[in-house]
């Protein structure tokens, strides 16, 4: 096995390691050495009041804390929530992390902070619904002028208005369908008019992706799914660059956003086994697709590291591996009978979010969340999150269901009502 090689070079007499990236995600926001003995993990820090010996030390603390992470009142951090901060800024080549309560507080807050009225925001057509909610509601509400452009992002440019637009806001790959985006292409739009490109970096939980390195000014993680990994917590973070913290760690504290520190550690605990868990979730999701691919009743099935997908070729540019997201089309169209092969599935939970240990089933409704170009989608559709189960147990289960839904398979007819005359 190469990967059980020892190095054949021998190094240069103290010369420090430079450990691999998977070494690093085991090491980064631990207790630094040097200080005497201390645990693996930092210790769970529950504070509101923080206390001081004096004035001056009190005084000193409230003015550091403007730019470094130093205990001062408990809604600033404690060395729990840093260590978490830390350890995602590292993940995410990042200079600072920003944490918020859940994902979507990640997502709001940096539309709020960097958008002000009168600003043009373009973001796109296949982003996390409650966020696309936000953009249709709250953010006009306030001035903020929201364009949404096409999943695979071909209209940006065509969209941008120099002077105007303030934010090109994506997510890769896109909810519910994984629509790929050209990252570094928007990128360089951003940048040509000076607006801020954010991504939705939760599919990959900076471990598959970093979208800095490609351009970015902030990567949002919904660390409630792949990063805390079992189900059990909500967290989000916005990882930033120089330009975009001050600007967001400010709109945060003004805002009240804090994160428990319970949930910060389990969130890094989460972490020491995130690339362990993508590759198997991944192995398992290919191996699920690959099964769906050949039932009669599937129309077709939406994994960008399937070789047949029509974003296949920047994923494989831009990714360094897959998860365990996917979603799958029914030739039959029938809502019921979609219903009740999810309602037969006995290893899926009927459930929302994902990225825990366990798989789960929705039904899904993409027509009702895109509003830009024509929607091509015949049949029903449902979303699967493939669990660290066995596969085979997987696939035995969605036999069966399918079976019990007792889809037709046949391709549904053109509506003559709709076929061109
Ligand atoms: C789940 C999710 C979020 C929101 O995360 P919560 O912690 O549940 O609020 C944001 N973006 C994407 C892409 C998600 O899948």
């Amino acid at each position: 096995m190469p990967g059980n090689s020892r190095p054949t070079a021998s190094p240069e007499a103290g010369a420090r390691m430079q450990p691999t990236r998977t070494t690093r995600l085991l090491q980064t926001g631990r207790p630094p050495a040097g200080q005497g003995p201390r645990p693996v993990n930092p210790p769970v820090m529950r504070a509101s009041t923080v206390v001081f010996d004096s004035v001056a030390e009190w005084r000193a603390a409230r003015q550091q804390r403007q730019t470094r992470q130093v205990l001062s009142y408990g809604a600033r951090g404690t060395q729990t929530t840093f260590a978490l901060e830390n350890a995602l800024s590292e993940l995410e080549k990042g200079h600072r992390t920003q944490l918020y309560p859940t994902g979507l507080a990640a997502a709001t807050q940096v539309l709020m902070a960097l958008l002000r009225p009168g600003e043009h925001l373009l973001i796109t057509d296949a982003v996390y619904a409650p966020v696309r909610h936000f953009c249709s509601t709250w953010l006009p509400a306030r001035g903020v002028d929201c364009e949404f452009y096409a999943a695979d992002g071909h209209d940006v440019a065509a969209r941008l208005r120099p002077g105007k637009t303030r934010m090109i806001y994506a997510e890769v790959p896109g909810s519910l369908l994984n629509d790929m985006l050209d990252l570094p292409a928007l990128a360089a739009l951003a940048r040509s008019c000076g607006a801020w490109l954010a991504v939705d970096n939760t599919w990959a939980s900076g471990w598959l992706l970093n979208p800095l390195t490609l351009g970015a000014d902030i990567s949002i993680l919904a660390a409630t799914k792949y990063i805390a990994g079992h189900s059990d917590l909500l967290l989000g973070a916005a990882v930033c660059n120089e330009r975009a913290y001050p600007i967001l760690a400010h709109f945060s504290e003004s805002t009240g956003q804090t994160v428990s520190p319970d949930d910060a550690a389990l969130a890094l605990r989460g972490l020491r086994t995130l690339e362990l868990r993508l590759e198997r979730h991944e192995r398992n999701a290919l191996a699920v697709a690959q099964w769906l691919g050949r039932q009669p009743a599937v129309a077709r099935v939406f994994h960008p590291a399937l070789p047949d997908d029509p974003g296949h070729a920047l994923w494989k540019r831009d990714f360094k591996g897959g998860n365990g997201l996917l979603a799958v089309e029914f030739h039959d169209p029938d809502p019921g009978r979609r219903d009740r092969f999810v309602d037969a599935l006995e290893c899926f939970g009927i459930g929302a979010s994902w990225g825990g240990f366990e798989s789960l089933a929705v039904p899904i409704d993409p027509a009702a969340l895109r509003s830009v170009g024509a929607w091509h989608g015949r049949g029903s559709f449902v979303r699967l999150h493939v669990g660290l189960e066995s596969p085979e147990d997987l696939c035995q289960d969605l036999m069966q269901a399918i079976a019990a839904a007792q889809f037709t398979t046949a391709p549904p007819q053109p509506d003559p009502d709709r076929s061109p005359p």
